[in-house]
């Protein structure tokens, strides 16, 4: 041995573990991650406290936002952290779930591995129950009306009530079915389409949660400019304008000499007279109502309020072309562009007063396909997870609107998904089907760790649920809210099909994948070495955000 040649090809510091070693990492810190959303699935599932450097609280209980905030280290451990996001992207709940789902297929597949069995077989009989699992989930899914308001109504209410916000959920709910079905547009062979960017959710703290109001229109965080204007507008004719209404200023200095008085007021008068010009461009062209995406000159705003225009300055682009889309305007850069033609309508246009702030409403768009969820709540934190659960709401309703299919939720599809896999994985050949029982077993987790989070004995519930299941109960699942085993289709708890499709999907990818590294080089500039045994753990420091706690 000590005669044979060493080649190096790796830079020195560079860290690598092979093999088992890298596998057995990949999947502890994988499974840190699972374990850190665990204790928040569902209705009865704990908040996380999330400090970031700088001391910002953020408390939350959803699982993309969780993992969003802390600062993860280990590549296996961002793995799980972007299937949780690309899952957030996609159907926009389900979150926790797929993380949780990827964990627990990780930990089965590392039994398996230490029993000698090859992570490629594991792989492929996971792909093979994936496959399988998606069927059964179609095969067992109910059809809906998506313009029946009822079960769209159940939809959100069941997403809404596994966050903070839940005695509020009914409320909320309404107002998510609401703007949804509003966006919605209905194509030519009778699906529907919805774009969620339709749906602005603007937030302001204070009041209470059932102060949270759906405006048909657009809400806009910005006063009037001018006292002297009106505060009112009937039947707006919006003029949309994304340049200044402001003299610009030179790029080098320039000087100008004044030896007479009269000079002074020339050149007074001259700049009086253009901003005066602009602001009979508006007039001519029919607006009574500005939006500028930028400054309003004082002596502009003096001609706007004078012409008894109304005039807000200052307002995001994003709003701008939102703006645009409502209420069918042109965003105008070249004030010499402007016409009748390119102006916006709403009905009415309003400064009202919400706590201390002002805000502009423009309600009665022509385009009645953009509106506003205007969430009101006792602090900042509570608004901004009010604003979350809605994100989530207003995904799951848009997901069933598109496609209509749902199944009963409380753990109930993942045990009928496993019992039915138990029964088919009977046809597999030897180690093949190991790795299909356990994926099945796998899937089954998410009712136990509902039962555990609500409280309740995981292992007589998981007995109690597989018993009922083989009598052909298939939405037996758990009602974590009175902590007993029951048909949750007849509670209402329902999710979208979607979803679920998404979260087996997402979760069985993602694991797959780490399963089938076996070698992890980690470039001497990386602060974290992968190997070493704990070298997994120290990846794993990098929850650096929380490090001040
Ligand atoms: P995720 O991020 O995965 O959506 P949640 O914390 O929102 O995580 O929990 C979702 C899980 O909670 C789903 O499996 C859903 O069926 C379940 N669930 C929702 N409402 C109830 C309920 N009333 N009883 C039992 N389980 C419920
Ligand atoms: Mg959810």
């Amino acid at each position: 041995m000590s005669n044979s040649p060493q080649y190096i090809i790796l830079k020195e510091g560079t860290a690598e573990s092979k093999g088992r070693e890298a596998q057995r990492n990949n999947i502890q810190a994988a499974k840190l991650i699972s374990e850190i959303v665990r204790s928040s699935l569902g209705p009865r599932g704990m908040d996380k406290m999330l400090v970031d450097s700088l001391g910002d609280v953020t408390i939350t209980n959803d699982g993309a936002t969780m993992l969003k905030e802390i600062d993860v280290q280990h590549p296996a451990a961002k793995m799980l952290v972007e299937v949780s996001k690309a899952t957030d992207n996609e159907v926009g709940d389900g979150t926790t779930s797929a993380v949780i789902l990827a964990g627990a297929l990780l930990e089965k597949a590392e039994e398996l591995i230490s029993k000698d069995v090859h992570p490629t077989v594991v792989v492929d009989g996971y792909m093979k129950a994936l496959e399988k699992a998606q069927l059964i989930l179609e095969s067992i899914a109910e059809k809906v009306d998506p313009s029946s308001k009822t079960d769209l109504l159940k939809i959100a209410t069941t997403s809404m009530m596994t966050k903070l916000v839940s005695d509020d959920a009914p409320h909320l709910a309404q107002l998510v079915v609401d703007a949804v079905t509003q966006v919605a547009e209905k194509a030519e062979d009778g699906t529907y389409k919805v774009d969620i960017d339709n749906v602005k959710v603007e937030k302001k703290a204070g009041g209470s949660m059932v102060d949270t109001k759906l405006i048909s229109g657009i809400a806009l965080d910005k006063e009037v400019v001018h006292s002297a204007m009106p505060k009112r507008v009937e039947n707006a004719k919006i003029a949309l304008i994304n340049s200044p209404l402001e003299i610009e200023k030179t790029e080098f200095s320039a000087e100008i000499r004044i030896n007479d008085p009269d000079q002074m007021q020339k050149f007074l008068d001259e700049e009086n007279s253009i901003l005066k010009g602009m602001v009979d461009k508006i007039e001519d062209a029919g607006a009574n109502l500005v939006i500028c995406q930028k400054g309003i000159d004082d002596v502009a705003q003096h001609y706007l309020a004078r012409a008894g225009i109304m005039a807000i300055r200052r307002v995001k682009e994003s709003d701008m072309s939102k703006l645009a889309k409502a209420t069918g305007a042109r965003i105008v850069t070249n004030l010499d562009d402007l016409s009748s033609k390119d102006l916006g309508q709403a009905k009415l246009a309003e400064e009202r007063k919400i706590e201390e702030d002002k805000w502009v409403f423009i309600e009665g768009c022509k385009n009645p396909k953009a509106v506003t969820i205007l969430v009101r709540g006792g602090s900042q934190r509570v608004v901004d997870e009010a604003e979350r659960a809605l994100h989530d709401a207003l995904m799951v309703t848009k997901d069933v609107v598109e496609m209509p299919s749902i199944v009963a939720g409380g753990g109930a599809p993942e045990v009928e998904v496993a019992s039915q896999l138990r029964a088919w994985a009977q046809k597999l050949q030897g180690r093949e089907q190991l790795a299909a029982l356990r994926y099945a077993e796998a899937i089954e987790t998410i009712a136990t760790i509902l039962a555990e989070n609500a409280g309740m004995d995981p292992i007589d519930t998981q007995v109690d649920l597989r018993a009922r299941h083989s009598k052909g109960e298939k939405w037996a699942g758990v009602d974590a809210l009175s902590g007993k085993v029951a048909n949750m289709w007849n509670k209402s708890v329902v999710e979208p099909t979607a979803v679920k499709m998404q979260i087996l999907k997402a979760a069985t990818e993602s694991a797959c994948m780490i399963l089938r590294i076996d070698d992890v080089i980690a470039s001497s500039k990386s602060s974290a070495p992968p190997g070493g045994p704990g070298g997994g753990m120290g990846g794993m420091g990098g929850m650096g955000g929380m490090g001040g706690m």
